[in-house]
């Protein structure tokens, strides 16, 4: 049996970045997963790292909006109507989660994450020899409408209060920094002080790698052999037993499949989303995401092609996929930008690990001595996963966090 200080399940980029900075504090590491590092939710992502994630998911505050998205029919959000019922309590938590009563405190838990998102990426990327997988280009988050600018002050007037750096620009401002973005919108604005990726999978598996370099060791296994043993874990791998006093569940969407069975019951929800990749036609190109912030897409510029990365799907986390979404976004996104035909044989589905007030789990579990929790990271987690490793880290080693812990707390849903 192998033994270690730590076993991290999961090596998505919150469990790869978690057990870098792990190592850096003097803990010897061993990465369980069922497959190679950075193969989910990871994997598939728009590649932003984000600086103003300063407010909770969106949930519609009008009946208009509320009615529209009822129809089923909208780029951003789809449902199976099958599965409502059972989502129902997350919804209806999600909803109060996200009112606008509590953008501030919100935003006042994200703010010191917020500011090292890029910093911290850039510390593990540089190690670990993936800085040539990020471009500093910025983000583009471009309006429709002129309201639609107007509504996005809210957000801004909280990038105003932390720090956030951007510039609005008017529709022939965004069209000289991309000159192959076609008129069909009002405005945009440019987050110039972001980062994003063209391939945050590669991303994720040179961070599993760096730490491997730094002496962690990669199992394959099923972590939900997870079993407590006298003072110690123990997961079953294909190399065998590997046993340690402390484990950090970092299983993304499936972190409850461990959880439930030990009695922890957190309302999570799993709000899935698909890519696909599309040549460039001719010699157009893209320097960096751009955000149909009135359509709910995203495309980005990856090694693969364009990704366009679509909104919100409500439904069992593993149900077939339905990338109806896909087939809404593409004639809109070729509205903007000259996308040709597609690379992939199918889209790609994906997962957002989601709490209903939008904030990731971070800490010690309350009624298992040694286990630590750092998962639910919903539509932000390649922008986190560095930063709430660190956080999830420093927990750990009983050394003072750089960011008050309190809202992460995994005891906050009773
Ligand atoms: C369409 C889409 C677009 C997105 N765009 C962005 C974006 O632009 N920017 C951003 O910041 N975030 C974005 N996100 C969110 C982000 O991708 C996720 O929050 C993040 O990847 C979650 O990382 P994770 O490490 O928690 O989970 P994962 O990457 O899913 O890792 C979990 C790991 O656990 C393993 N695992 C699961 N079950 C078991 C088991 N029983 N035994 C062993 N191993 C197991 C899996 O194999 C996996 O490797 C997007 C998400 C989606 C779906």
């Amino acid at each position: 049996m192998e033994r270690f200080d730590i076993i991290v399940l999961g090596a998505g980029i919150v469990g790869a970045s978690s057990a870098w900075h792990l190592l850096r504090r003097g803990r010897t590491v061993a990465i369980v997963d069922r497959r190679g590092p950075g193969e989910e939710t990871s994997f598939g992502n728009a590649g932003l790292v984000e600086r103003d994630g300063f407010l909770p998911m969106h949930f519609p505050e009008s009946l208009g909006e509320l009615m529209r998205f009822a129809t089923n029919r909208t780029s951003q959000v789809h449902y199976h109507l099958g599965a409502l019922p059972s989502l129902a309590p997350y919804l209806l938590a999600m909803r109060a989660g996200s009112h606008p009563s509590r953008f501030p405190a919100y935003a006042a838990a994200m703010a010191p994450l917020m500011a090292r998102t890029v910093e911290e990426h850039r510390m593990i990327a540089n190690a670990a020899g993936a800085g040539h997988l990020f471009r500093d280009t910025g983000g583009l988050r471009l309006y429709r409408t002129p309201e639609g600018i107007a509504g996005g002050k809210v957000s801004r007037d909280f990038a105003d209060r932390y720090g956030a750096p951007y510039k609005i620009l008017s529709r022939d401002e965004a069209i000289e920094l991309e000159p192959n973005l076609k008129p069909d919108f009002a405005g945009a604005v440019w987050w110039n002080d972001v980062i994003s990726s063209s391939s945050p999978g590669g991303v994720t598996k040179r961070y599993a790698e760096g730490a491997q370099k730094d002496g962690a060791k990669l199992f394959t296994g099923d972590a939900r052999s997870l079993k407590r043993e006298g003072d110690a874990w123990t997961v079953t791998t294909s190399a065998g037993p590997v046993t340690a006093a402390t484990v950090l569940v970092a299983l993304g969407p499936w972190s409850s499949d461990v959880l439930e069975p030990m009695g922890y019951r957190y309302p999570f929800g799993v709000i899935r989303g698909y890519h696909r990749h599309y040549k460039p036609i001719g010699n157009a190109s893209l320097a960096r995401p751009v955000f149909d912030m009135t359509n709910g897409y995203v495309i980005t510029p990856m090694e693969k092609g364009i990704r366009l990365t679509s909104g919100y799907e409500f439904a069992f986390r593993d149900a077939p996929p339905t990338p109806v979404q896909i087939d809404r976004d593409l004639p809109l996104a070729r509205e903007l930008f000259p996308l040709g035909e597609t690379v992939d044989d199918a889209a790609w589905l994906g997962r957002r690990p989601c709490l209903p007030d939008s904030l990731p789990v971070i800490g010690a579990a309350p009624k298992h001595p040694g286990l630590f929790f750092n998962f639910g990271h919903s539509h932000l987690g390649f922008t986190l996963g560095p930063v709430t490793g660190r956080l999830a880290a420093e927990m750990i080693a009983g050394t003072r966090p750089f960011a008050d812990p309190t809202p992460f707390a995994p005891t906050r849903f009773g």
